[in-house]
């Protein structure tokens, strides 16, 4: 089923390059092929009991030029009305099923509801809704659906943004069903302590190794934190991505992890021939490049 607006074309963003960049939490911008999605968008310095560590730049984002918005779930840290309503009307929300209709009555933008296995298309882009396992956690209000996704987004690559997930073994499957260049995976919660299905970064680490991604990127870390004094730079919000490097080089040594600040962006190469010989004889390989937004 084709969504989204005619005009996605923008010529910036439409060669064989995928840029991604993590805005911070689960919001990432995924561009490639003349679209641009972005996922899980909270752009708010406070919300609820919760405080963000940087700016988030929503001009640099440049909301007015998204062809679609992705919600992984309902939780307050992926779904936030305030940070929906700053996206224009015309951008079309993808969530899971039973989403429609909060966030129709709260936010007015057409929502195209998935569940995992279904398949719909933007412009060059196919977006399919994958599994997550995520089924415990406070949801406000309690009759929030609870369905979980993840989504791989697939053009001129192909990209796994992983909602929040506890680590599960069908992970294989996406992995084998997808070829996938590069997977962003959770990597921590949102305070000291991991609570409910998040994965550690050597959890995270164990799904990159199902996964058999080329290229990975940490999420869900180092942007926001409980509103306490003193907690904005504890090492809940520093070491986790690095940990999961250290961790994803032992068991998935394939992949290069690529460690962006909140706000950094990277470029994904298209694959040239000299990349499928390596990759033919057994050997991935891919120059780092890390850009500062
Ligand atoms: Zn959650
Ligand atoms: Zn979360």
């Amino acid at each position: 089923m084709p969504i989204g607006r005619p005009e996605f074309n923008n010529p910036e963003f439409n060669n064989n390059d995928a840029k991604i960049t993590f805005v911070g939490h689960s919001t990432t911008l995924v561009e490639m092929s003349g679209v641009r999605v972005l996922t899980d968008p909270i752009f708010r310095d406070k919300f609820r009991l919760l405080r963000r560590r940087s700016r988030v730049c929503t001009k640099c984002i440049d909301v007015g030029t998204l062809d679609a918005v992705v919600l992984s779930h309902m939780h307050f840290d992926h779904m936030d009305y305030p940070s929906l309503a700053m996206i224009p009307r015309e951008v079309p929300i993808v969530a899971p099923v039973g989403a429609g209709r909060y966030l129709k009555r709260k936010v007015g933008h057409d929502v195209v509801e998935m569940k995992v296995g279904q398949t719909i298309r933007i412009g060059a882009m196919d977006i399919h809704a994958t599994p997550s396992v995520h089924d415990s956690g406070f949801y406000w209000p309690l009759w929030y659906p609870k369905s979980v996704l993840s989504f791989v987004f697939d053009a001129s690559h192909t990209v796994l943004f992983v909602g929040d997930t506890a680590l599960f073994e069908d992970l294989r499957d996406v992995g084998r069903r997808f070829d996938i260049d590069v997977a962003m995976l959770p990597v921590w919660g949102v305070g000291p302590y991991l609570r409910g299905h998040h994965m550690t970064p050597a959890e995270a680490a164990e799904a990159l190794s199902l996964l058999s991604a080329r290229t990975a990127i940490p999420i869900h870390w180092g942007t926001i934190h409980p509103a306490v004094p003193g907690w904005k730079d504890m090492p809940f919000l520093t070491e986790p991505p690095h940990l999961f490097a250290r961790e994803s080089a032992r068991r998935a040594p394939m992949t290069e992890v690529r460690v962006l600040s909140p706000g950094e962006s990277t470029i994904i190469r298209a694959a040239s021939e000299e990349d499928s010989l390596f990759e033919s004889l057994g050997i991935r390989s891919a120059p780092s490049e890390v850009v500062p937004a």
